[in-house]
């Protein structure tokens, strides 16, 4: 077995990290993957910036055909920008490639002329607008309503916890077209363009005191049947491969994990508590070296889904692991994290005391959500145990 990554591989890796070297502030502690931290001013601008300058180098879109904008590159050397992005806390990573390549999977010639291109060049921003008040976990519930018309669809309902819609473009909305099918029957997917008259936005506040999600209510809004992804009523297969995606969302968290570990590694060594260096006290490092192993697991299982999916094989079970293990490992160090702080892991970033840029407190605070969005540990831990991993029966 031969766990290392190819020497061209490796020279990518390196002219990413070179590339975040130029683009971020020289003393960026780095933000958390996805749209959340978007919700600050000087993060959205960061993000826009570092969005389009991925644009212009031709890294976003990488696997694409070119007749869309895109490199037909290696699946690998997308997983790497991914490694390195979410490594150094790059603003920008954005869920447009996701919908890109569920464009590419189910849209019609004329949606991936159309929509891929700007996500190629940095500019489209798209949001998912799968949750209900009734229809979390439980998707296939949805009942956002969509009617057919003689050249549209009309969208009427709720969605919720619609990440980064308040800066996005277009929303990928998964919605009810014929309530009389069965539940996993009857459900369509729109490309919605969010400037369509009839929607309107209440920001939701997170524990974080940021507001990075919305409440979208969809009061009449007329849909080009051009915007409609893949066949009406044929949504399940749309919803089956984009639950999946969002698992591996799982591998974000471990990369945002090791930049926090190796920041507070670094604290250790350079901070004393009553004259003794905390890099010398035996709990710590005992804590830190544990949440190392943690890590290395991660990346370990992490190795294996991206091989799974470099190979064109299934992932429901690897994903699943990432997801749970990821939302893990990002609570517990961030547990860690303020016990190593001490007194100073609650300030936040505006004290003149805090520490860390008052990144650990926020990582503390945000990594409740992680085990929730994108689909809940406790539904994948289902997966494990039934179809994709011990083949136990439903519960
Ligand atoms: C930070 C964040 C960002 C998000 N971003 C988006 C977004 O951009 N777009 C979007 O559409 N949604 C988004 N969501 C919503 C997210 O997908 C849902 O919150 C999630 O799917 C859970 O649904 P729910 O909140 O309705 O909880 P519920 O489904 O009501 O679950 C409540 C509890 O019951 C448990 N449970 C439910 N069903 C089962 C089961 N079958 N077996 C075992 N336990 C079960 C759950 O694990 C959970 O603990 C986001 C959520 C968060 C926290």
């Amino acid at each position: 077995m031969d766990f290392r990554y190819t020497e061209e591989q490796e020279a990518f890796r390196k002219e990413v990290h070179d590339f975040l070297q130029e683009s971020l502030p020289p003393d960026w502690l780095g933000v958390d993957a996805g749209p959340e931290e978007e919700a600050r001013k000087e993060v959205y601008e960061l993000a826009l910036e570092i969005w389009r300058k991925l644009g212009a180098k031709g890294w976003i879109g990488l696997t694409w055909s070119k007749e869309y904008g895109g490199q037909e590159a290696s699946l690998w050397k997308e997983i790497i920008l991914m490694q390195e992005l979410a490594y150094r806390g790059a603003p920008g990573m954005d869920v447009a490639v996701v919908h890109g390549d569920m464009i590419l999977q189910f849209g019609t010639e004329e949606q991936k002329r159309r929509l891929l291109p700007p996500i190629v060049c940095g500019e489209a921003k798209w949001s998912i607008g799968m949750s209900e008040p009734s229809a979390g976990s439980d998707t296939f519930a949805v009942q956002l309503r969509a009617i057919e018309e003689k050249d549209c669809f009309v969208l009427n309902g709720q969605k919720i916890w619609s990440s980064g819609v308040q800066q996005a473009d277009r929303c990928m909305v998964y919605a009810r077209t014929d309530p009389d099918a069965p539940k996993h029957q009857g459900i369509s997917v729109f490309l919605v363009d969010l400037k369509s008259p009839g929607i309107t936005m209440r920001p939701i506040r997170q524990m974080t005191g940021l507001a990075p999600f919305c409440e979208v209510f969809y009061d009449n809004v007329r849909v080009p049947k051009e915007d409609l992804l893949g066949e009406k009523n044929g949504g399940r297969s749309i919803l089956l491969y984009a639950f999946n995606g969002e698992r591996t969302g799982g591998l974000a968290f471990l990369y945002n994990a090791r930049r926090y570990l190796d920041q507070l590694v670094q604290y250790c060594k350079e901070t004393c508590l009553d004259g003794r260096p905390l890099a010398k006290d035996p709990i710590i490092r005992n804590r830190v070296a544990q949440m190392a192993i943690e890590i290395e697991v991660g990346y370990n299982l992490g190795d294996e889904l991206n091989w799974l999916a470099t190979q064109g094989m299934p992932t429901v079970k690897a994903s699943s692991q990432i997801n749970v293990h990821g939302a893990a490992v990002a609570q517990r160090l961030a547990n860690v994290g303020m016990q190593i702080l001490g007194h100073y892991g609650p300030l936040n970033e505006d004290s003149k005391w805090v520490k860390l840029g008052g990144r650990i407190r926020y990582s503390y605070l945000s990594s409740v959500g992680l085990s929730i969005a994108g689909g809940t540990s406790e539904v994948s831990r289902n997966h494990i145990a039934g179809g994709a991993g011990l083949g136990l029966p439903r519960g």
